[in-house]
């Protein structure tokens, strides 16, 4: 538990989110997109709810009891509400689970000014877990904050949410984004960006090999092509759901281009893609993309990936006139 330093992008949401401390709702509600960093924000903020120090503003640096407790991961007034890892039978929080938080919140902190009940995946609750911590949200003991973070409101209870106080986060800007890749040296950066919809801590699932292999592909699908194509992408070094993404992102390119629009994803590759404009035949290339959208929804099923990867990138060649 806080082990990791705010992102750039988070400083101005902690600061606003600091300024809550002497105001504290029952429960905060913190909203924001995957691969942004939310749970290092909701960490710090955690952290400095707990610490005795109200002036420090650096969690990773301060020397108070709570602190240095909180960085040995040991402290007495924190409580992680998540699933048994012990139980393997659930992923999910059951109302063992909330009973134990209940149990937690029924005493009053050790050592710092509140207890923390936090809970990192808010998808995990069931309707019967959501159901037992609503009865304790609705009359908190005055010195328990629960800390909640969803990436989807609408996966969750109303009657749950309209208990929270909910803070949106903010996503980094594309130039935020850049930056950090920069500094972190990944390459093909604005690529990435655009694809993981300007989120900087994704992990690239493709080697840059790979991913040169598959945009030759894309750029000339002969067959032999394909067949170098289908060898890799055989579903086991990368998922069959990356493909299909993949390939989504590209055609919704290709037919962007071919309406006058710029490219959204592949800017970097406008001078290859452009010559396939003049054999592109449109209505072959919205058919094949109706058809990705549909096999996105088929993507976990075990299917044989190879002859799947391959078949598509046979249908993707028949977009184009010979
Ligand atoms: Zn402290």
């Amino acid at each position: 538990m806080v082990d990791n330093k705010l992102y750039p992008w988070q400083i101005n949401d902690f600061t606003k989110l600091r300024q809550l401390i002497d105001k504290l709702p029952s429960a905060i509600l913190l909203l924001g997109q995957n691969n942004i960093g939310v749970e290092v924000l909701a960490s710090n903020f955690i952290a400095s709810v707990l610490c005795n120090l109200k002036t420090t503003s650096d969690p990773l640096l301060c020397e108070c009891n709570s602190c240095v407790l909180l960085r040995e991961s040991s402290h007495p007034d924190l409580f992680y509400l998540t699933p048994d890892i012990s139980e393997a039978k659930t992923k999910n929080i059951t109302i063992k689970n909330v009973r134990e938080a209940i149990e937690f919140v029924s005493l009053t902190p050790h050592l710092s000014p509140y207890k923390v009940v936090f809970i990192e995946d808010v998808t995990q609750l069931t309707q019967n877990s959501a159901n037992g911590l609503l009865k304790v949200l609705e009359e908190p003991p005055k010195y328990v904050i629960f800390v909640l973070i969803s990436n989807n409101i609408g996966d969750m209870l109303p009657t749950l949410i309209s208990r929270c106080y909910k803070y949106k986060l903010l996503s980094p800007s594309y130039d935020e984004g850049l930056e950090y890749l920069e500094i972190n040296k990944i390459d093909n950066m604005k690529f990435w960006l655009a694809y993981y919809q300007n989120c900087p801590l994704f992990e690239v699932e493709v080697t840059l090999e790979q991913l040169g292999l598959l945009t030759a592909v894309l750029i000339k699908p002969s067959v032999d092509n394909i067949f170098n194509a289908s060898q890799v992408f055989n579903g086991k070094t990368i998922s069959f759901e990356f493909i299909i993404t993949f390939l989504s992102k590209w055609v919704s390119d290709l037919a962007t281009l071919s309406s006058g629009g710029s490219l959204h994803y592949f800017s970097d590759y406008k001078d290859l893609i452009t010559p396939l404009l003049s054999k592109i035949q449109l209505n072959k290339l919205f058919y094949f993309y109706d058809k990705l959208n549909f096999l996105s929804e088929w993507v976990n099923h075990p299917l044989n990936y190879q002859s799947q990867t391959e078949n598509l990138l046979f249908q993707y060649q028949q977009v184009f006139q010979i």
